[in-house]
C-alpha cells in the first residue's frame, strides 16, 4: 500500500507515520528527515537546502521532487511506502502523478492552528539520529536522550516561534489545496488529531484499514 501523510507542521503525522509504517512493514519516507540529514553531512543538496529550512519556507519543488524520484526507486519501497512530508505542493502532487505511482490513500491529521504553536514548543528531535520526541506527548525514557541511540535531543531550528508562524502561513497556502486536490481522486480519508497520541493512532488505524 502506498499511503501519503498530510498535515500541518507539528500536527503529528511523522509519528502517525512511523507507526503505521511498522504495522504494515514498509518504509516511511520523510523528505524532512533526507533534508536534515544531507544538512548534517554538507552534501550539495544540503547546502542548497539549507537557508529554506531554517528559515521555515519550502525547498524548491524539483529539488524535493529529485530526492522523492530517487528514493521511491529503492528496492524496500518495493512493497509499498509512506509518504511523510511529500507533497507539499500541487506540482509534487502531480510529480508522482507522472512518476506513474499509484495512491491509494492520503491520511490528513487535522489540528487548529492555535493548537499547533504550543505543540511545536515542545518538540525535540536526536542531534544524532533525526528521532523525534515530545517533552509532553512522546516522552523520551530519560530527558534529553535518544532512546534509539544516546544521542542528545535538541530543537530545531525551524521550530522556533516566529519561524512556525511562517511555516504555518506556508502549510495553508502550498499544502492545504492538496486536500481537494485528493478528495477528487476519492482517496483523502480525514484524522482529527485528539489530545492524546494513542487516540488519533486508533483513529488513524482505522482509515488504513477501511
Ligand atoms: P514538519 O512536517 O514538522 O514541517 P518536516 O520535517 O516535514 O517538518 O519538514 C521540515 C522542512 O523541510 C520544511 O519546512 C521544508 O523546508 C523542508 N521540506 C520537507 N519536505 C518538503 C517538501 N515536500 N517540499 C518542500 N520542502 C520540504
Ligand atoms: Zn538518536
Amino acid at each position: 500500500m502506498n499511503i501519503i501523510f498530510l498535515g500541518a507542521p507539528g500536527a503529528g503525522k511523522g509519528t502517525q507515520a512511523e507507526i503505521v509504517s511498522e504495522k504494515l512493514a514498509i518504509p516511511t519516507v520523510s523528505t524532512g528527515n533526507i533534508i536534515r540529514a544531507a544538512l548534517k553531512n554538507g552534501t550539495p543538496m544540503g547546502l542548497k537546502a539549507k537557508e529554506y529550512i531554517e528559515s521555515g519556507k519550502l525547498v524548491p519543488d524539483e529539488v524535493v521532487i529529485g530526492i522523492i524520484k530517487d528514493r521511491l526507486s529503492e528496492d524496500d519501497c518495493k512493497n509499498g511506502f509512506i509518504l511523510d512530508g511529500f507533497p507539499r505542493t500541487i506540482p509534487q502532487a502531480e510529480a508522482l502523478d507522472e512518476m506513474g505511482i499509484i495512491i491509494d490513500k492520503v491520511i490528513d491529521i487535522e489540528v487548529a492552528d492555535e493548537k499547533i504553536a504550543a505543540r511545536m514548543s515542545g518538540r525535540r528531535v536526536c542531534k544524532a539520529c533525526g528521532n523525534s520526541y515530545h517533552l509532553e506527548y512522546k516522552k523520551p525514557q530519560n530527558d534529553g536522550v535518544c532512546d534509539a541511540c544516546g544521542g542528545e535531543l535538541i530543537q530545531r531550528k525551524d521550530d522556533a516561534p516566529e519561524t512556525v508562524l511562517e511555516r504555518l502561513k506556508i502549510y495553508h497556502e502550498e499544502t492545504e489545496p492538496l486536500k481537494d486536490y485528493y478528495e477528487k481522486q476519492g482517496k483523502l480519508f480525514i484524522v482529527e488529531g485528539q489530545e492524546e497520541v494513542s487516540d488519533t493512532t486508533a483513529l488513524t488505524l482505522k482509515a488504513v484499514e477501511e
